[in-house]
């Protein structure tokens, strides 16, 4: 475990992201030579939402430069749920496409919900459909949620093995909380998960070795809530502003959490980059699950 003697340890997310970017690179290069086989991801994007331009602008870069074929198809803001779910069905029957990313949130009148669940679970790189979240419970190969695995492969990195730990995972979204909570248990460690109706959290928190604050809400989690040494994942994104200055903020108070802690994820440049990189080895996981070949080592 770190150790909070001399402040905590930052956890790089961008350079790990980066190795991860990097071994997928090598992964498609062995998929190339041994089987002639490119993956291919082709990113959904409906309306003009610049956020979501930025996200699949990121994405589809990422995806070349680590030698995936990535297409992208962009429809207008006023397309109905039929037109999409038509997409999908043509996606899911194209044989050359080994991964599908429909870029959330959508316009209002398409049902979320409806979209994950027409896509081809084998061909679910966001890791949401319901077939890939019942295979995450029973502990079957499938697609895995891309922040969650990112926040596991960060605590493996830093901790190493962490079986026997307490985890405290605050949030139990399908997306985010549920998902690291069913990783961290594959893990073997003791797993707690917190949500709204919890009560006691502080003294939750301070009981855990690992926390995982997924929650949303900016600086929620105080440095007097954690345990010496704990090692601190935080995956929340809150936009605010102080000092009349905007900045993005976490879940955790980053400055307090750095001197109790023994290893921290500062927002941003903790989970954020390790969920792209997560996609593009999601994508190679899927083009090798689909034809029963074996994920390349790398
Ligand atoms: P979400 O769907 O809104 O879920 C939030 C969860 O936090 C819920 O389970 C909720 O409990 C719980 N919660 C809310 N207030 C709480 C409180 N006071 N005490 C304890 N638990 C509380 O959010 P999400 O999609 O999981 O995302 C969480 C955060 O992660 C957001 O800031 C989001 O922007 C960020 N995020 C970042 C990345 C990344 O790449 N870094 C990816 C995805 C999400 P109930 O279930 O009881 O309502």
């Amino acid at each position: 475990m770190p150790q909070s003697t001399a402040g905590a340890q930052r956890i790089d997310g961008t350079v790990i992201a980066s190795e991860i970017r990097q071994q997928v690179r090598r992964q498609v290069g062995a998929l190339q030579a041994g089987h002639g086989l490119t993956p291919v991801l082709t990113v959904v994007l409906v309306g003009d939402d610049p956020a979501s331009e930025i996200y699949v602008r990121n994405k589809l870069k990422h995806a070349h430069e680590a030698g995936i074929e990535s297409r992208d198809i962009r429809l207008p803001a006023s397309t109905t749920q039929a037109t999409l779910l038509d997409t999908i069905a043509k996606l899911n029957a194209d044989p050359n496409v080994d991964g599908i990313l429909v870029q959330m949130p959508l316009p209002s009148q398409i049902d979320q919900d409806a979209i994950t669940k027409a896509l081809d679970p084998d061909k679910d790189v966001d890791g949401l459909h319901p077939l890939n979240a019942g295979r995450l419970v029973a502990g079957q190969p499938g697609l895995v949620p891309c922040t969650p695995s990112g926040c596991l492969i960060m605590l493996r990195r830093t901790i190493g093995d962490i079986a026997g730990l307490n985890a405290l995972v605050i949030g139990r979204s399908i997306l985010v909380g549920k998902p690291v909570a069913l990783l961290l248990l594959q893990a073997n460690c003791t797993v707690t998960i917190a949500h709204s109706k919890t009560r006691d959290l502080a003294e939750i928190c301070r009981r855990a070795d690992i926390v995982v604050a997924a929650l949303g809400r900016p600086e929620f989690v105080r440095g007097n809530w954690l345990k010496p040494g704990a090692t601190v994942i935080d995956v929340g994104i809150s936009r605010i502003e102080r000092d009349g200055k905007k900045r993005i903020v976490g879940d955790v108070a980053y400055d307090e959490a750095l001197s109790v802690a023994g290893a921290v994820t500062p927002v941003p440049g903790g989970v954020g980059p390790m969920t792209i990189a997560c996609l593009l080895e999601n994508t190679v996981r899927a083009a090798c699950l689909r034809r029963g070949i074996a994920f390349p080592d790398a």
